[in-house]
């Protein structure tokens, strides 16, 4: 099995650090109203926290939903930041009275960006490169924050950005609220990437004044490792090669939401086109890029009716393939899941290798039982259910069942989103 040769991957990975946080402190007394903005590949996500401090904890959570629209993606930083700040002043002019600021007091936000950004300080950091199907050439190299700060001004928002904070490191934040054992965050979205915390003597990198709990969260930016063990086939290389970014994010390309049905389609053209796989003529809307998304895929893949009735039904629709026999059915279905258990296994192994880097890939001797919680967020990892129990079987098996015993996976719902709230109160002015 190709994932079991990955023994070199936490060294590997560790090239690809791209930040270093000081020690998130959270005490879970934090308390008042807060906001996050959680910029993820798909949509945005604006969301409103009360924190009720130590006693009461997160009191209420009430969020929005926004997708970006597809030619933002590949617009201007303003046209960008001004659709965002828009539907964020929406949101809160629509809010009811209970949640009026008294006068001289501004409203606080904590910025959730999931793109690979060099952090300057809490609440500023430079954008490095886009990824996922972001390409927006004048916002490479600005400040975030500023961009969104000035966005906000132009809306007539009254809001100050209080921390900008990686989705990863979010999750992370969000997670330590509910199981204080987190020591990994993962996000399988639209991309993937994980974050987990170090001890900060491990980090030869690291030459500012050491934080006081000994330890730093790396936001390891794991989408952008590639490395030539990694098993790629002819139908990624051309996926890469005519995407975005190519040469870049190539494990995020193998495992994440974006491109599994991407994958999918393509080895589906390819057997029209050699093994007249839908019949004479291959069918047109076959060769569309990014035709077959991964909730469809998702959706065959999860067909358990006798004669794969939803498997017909997105063939059809989607491809506007009709008539297809139950045999050619399976075998789609069979596709999804070599497609979606190659990806799940790969990012088992990625997981795989933080554990190791921590220590956290044994059972301890004597002592106090150790516990490890690794908090998992994203669209794929959420829904995309034989995904998400393949890829925790897969690490029970890397791991053996005595370890696993030790190890358990939360879906830290919203995490990203909470956890910028939780940092924008921990860095708070006014507390
Ligand atoms: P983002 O990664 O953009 O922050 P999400 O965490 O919500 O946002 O993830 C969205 C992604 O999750 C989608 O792009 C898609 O790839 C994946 N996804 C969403 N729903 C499903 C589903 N039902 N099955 C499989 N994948 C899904
Ligand atoms: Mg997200």
């Amino acid at each position: 099995m190709y994932w079991r040769k990955i023994y070199f991957f936490p060294e590997d990975l560790l090239r690809h650090m791209r930040q270093y946080f000081k020690s998130i402190v959270i005490h879970s007394d934090e308390k008042g109203l807060f906001y996050a903005l959680d910029l993820g590949g798909t949509n945005f996500r604006v969301l409103r926290v009360q924190l009720g401090g130590k006693d009461s904890g997160l009191i209420n959570q009430e969020f929005t939903e926004v997708s970006i629209p597809p030619n933002l993606m590949i617009g201007t930083s303003d046209a960008l930041f001004d659709y965002i700040a828009a539907e964020l002043a929406r949101f809160i002019a629509q809010e009811g009275q209970e949640f009026e600021l008294p006068p001289g007091k501004q409203r606080e936000l904590g910025f959730t960006f999931s793109f690979p950004v060099m952090q300057t300080s809490i609440a500023s950091g430079t954008l490095v490169r886009w990824t996922k199907g972001f390409s927006i050439d004048d916002a490479v190299g600005l400040d975030v924050v500023a961009e969104l700060t000035k966005a906000m001004k132009r809306q007539g928002l009254d809001m100050r950005v209080s921390a900008l904070v990686n989705d990863t490191v979010g999750t992370l934040a969000g997670g330590k609220y509910s199981y204080k054992d987190v020591a990994v965050a993962v996000i399988l979205g639209t991309g993937s990437n994980a974050a987990y915390v170090e001890s900060a003597q491990a980090i030869p990198k690291w030459h500012g004044d050491l934080p006081k709990s000994g330890e730093m969260v790396i936001n390891m930016e794991w989408g952008n490792f590639r490395s030539s063990h990694l098993p790629l086939t002819e139908y990624d290389h051309a996926m890469d090669n005519e995407s975005l970014n190519p040469g870049e994010q190539i494990f995020e390309k193998l495992i994440s939401g974006m491109y599994l049905g991407e994958i999918v389609r393509r080895v589906l053209l390819k057997m029209a086109e050699e093994a007249a796989f839908f019949g004479d003529i291959v069918p047109p809307k076959l060769k569309t890029p990014f035709i077959l998304r991964t909730p469809d895929m998702s959706a065959m893949h999860h067909d358990t009716s006798s004669d794969l009735i939803l498997v017909e039904k997105k063939m059809k629709d989607i491809l506007e393939i009709g008539n297809t026999s139950l045999q050619t059915r399976k075998v789609v279905v069979e596709l999804c899941n070599i497609v979606a258990t190659r990806g799940s296994r790969l990012a088992a192994a990625g997981i795989l290798g933080i554990l190791k880097k921590i220590g956290r890939d044994t059972v301890k001797d004597g002592g106090d039982e150790q516990k490890t919680v690794i908090a998992m967020d994203g669209g794929l990892f959420e829904h995309y259910s034989e995904y998400s129990k393949c890829l925790e079987n897969t690490l029970t098996e890397l791991l053996g069942e005595e370890v696993s015993k030790t190890i358990s996976i939360e879906h830290a719902s919203d995490g990203s989103g909470l956890g910028a709230a939780l940092l924008a109160a921990s860095h708070s002015p006014y507390l």
